[in-house]
């Protein structure tokens, strides 16, 4: 099944002249790892195809590569193929509805049909993993810059190996793809990992005070305020979620966090046990089992997401507690 879907896939990429690669909105390193390595591996394999990365660059990753400017799109001989996205609305690239070819490449679980070839394996830890494979059933030419791409998508997906999903699968193909190139991994971290003083200050801050719900909910509210006190932006927070893993008494944790530029509240939420992409769904939002995201307008919702996140806490340890 992965054999055959990975080869029809290859098949509608030789078709097409012209391919543009997109990814979610709120791009992340397996967002753009996915997508930048699946451009050079059409690049490097096909070199007279016009292949293009789409989508809002993220500054933080900027080591990752440079996304394109696309002047004009014949739409009938382009081919889209869009990355680590299960949902139409969050697809960082305009007129979706326009292309006549879609291939979607996910590891989410399923929320929109949107493409011709729909290849989800959500028992994957990562896009990035799904790229290797196409990159392995296929025999294709990888150079460092796909290689090192698909690494750092992986390792930061999988939290450093330490996530759900993580598998011997990941592990058998990091290992032929760290073969097959030979790259400094371990050069990588640095860029991955690098961060402002001033978030560590902001770290600090929220670990201090954070809210601890009866039934395990830790929480956090981040006005802009506090942003502007401590020097740090909107996406801050996003990057301090993963540090609250293996806390005594915390099932889930969210953070919170105040977006006036785009007039809407961003929500982090994490979980260690209670499956909440269901509940984040309610809340303009949703994601993987144990790590979703939610976009709320008042911080009335805030309030009804944590009581409902507490709530499924509750129902997780009473139903643990019987077995
Ligand atoms: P984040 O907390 O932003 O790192 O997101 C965790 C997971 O939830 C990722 O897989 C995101 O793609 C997903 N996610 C975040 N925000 C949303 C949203 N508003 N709608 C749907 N999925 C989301």
């Amino acid at each position: 099944m992965i054999n055959n879907i990975n080869r029809r896939i290859y098949r509608e990429i030789k078709k097409y002249p012209t391919i543009i690669i997109a990814r979610h909105i709120g791009a992340d390193p397996d967002a753009l790892g996915s997508q930048f390595a699946l451009k050079e591996i059409i690049k490097l394999n096909f070199p007279k195809k016009k292949v293009y990365a789409v989508g809002k660059p993220s500054p933080k990753f900027d080591f990752m590569g440079k996304l394109d400017n696309v002047d004009e799109i014949d739409y009938d001989k382009t081919l889209l193929i869009v990355t680590d996205t299960p949902d139409l609305k969050r697809i960082d690239c305009p007129n979706v509805n326009l292309y006549k070819n879609i291939i979607k490449i996910d590891h989410h679980p399923l929320i929109d049909n949107y493409a011709k070839i729909e290849y989800i394996d959500d028992t994957s830890s990562s896009a990035c993993q799904l790229i290797i494979e196409f990159i392995l059933k296929n025999r294709l030419k990888i150079n460092k810059k796909i290689a090192n791409n698909l690494y750092v998508g992986i390792v930061s997906d999988t939290g450093r190996f330490m996530h759900d999903y993580t598998s011997v699968k990941t592990f058998k193909l990091i290992t032929k793809l760290l073969k097959k190139s030979n790259i400094n991994f371990t050069s990588l971290y640095a860029p991955l990992y690098n961060r402002p003083f001033s978030e560590v200050k902001f770290q600090g801050y929220i670990f201090d005070n954070l809210t601890l719900t009866e039934n395990g909910v830790a929480y956090i509210k981040i006005t802009e305020d506090i942003l502007k006190e401590y020097g740090v932006d909107v996406s801050a927070a996003g990057n301090i979620i993963s540090e609250l893993k293996y806390i005594d008494k915390v099932l889930i944790w969210v953070f919170i966090t105040e977006d006036k530029k785009n007039n809407l509240i961003k929500v982090n939420i994490r979980s260690r046990g209670p499956i909440i992409n269901k509940t984040a769904e309610k809340y303009n939002g949703g994601g993987h089992k144990y790590a979703s995201g939610a976009k709320l307008t008042t911080w009335n919702q805030a309030d009804d997401l944590i009581n409902d996140l507490d709530n499924i806490a509750k129902e997780y340890e009473t139903k643990n507690k019987k077995l």
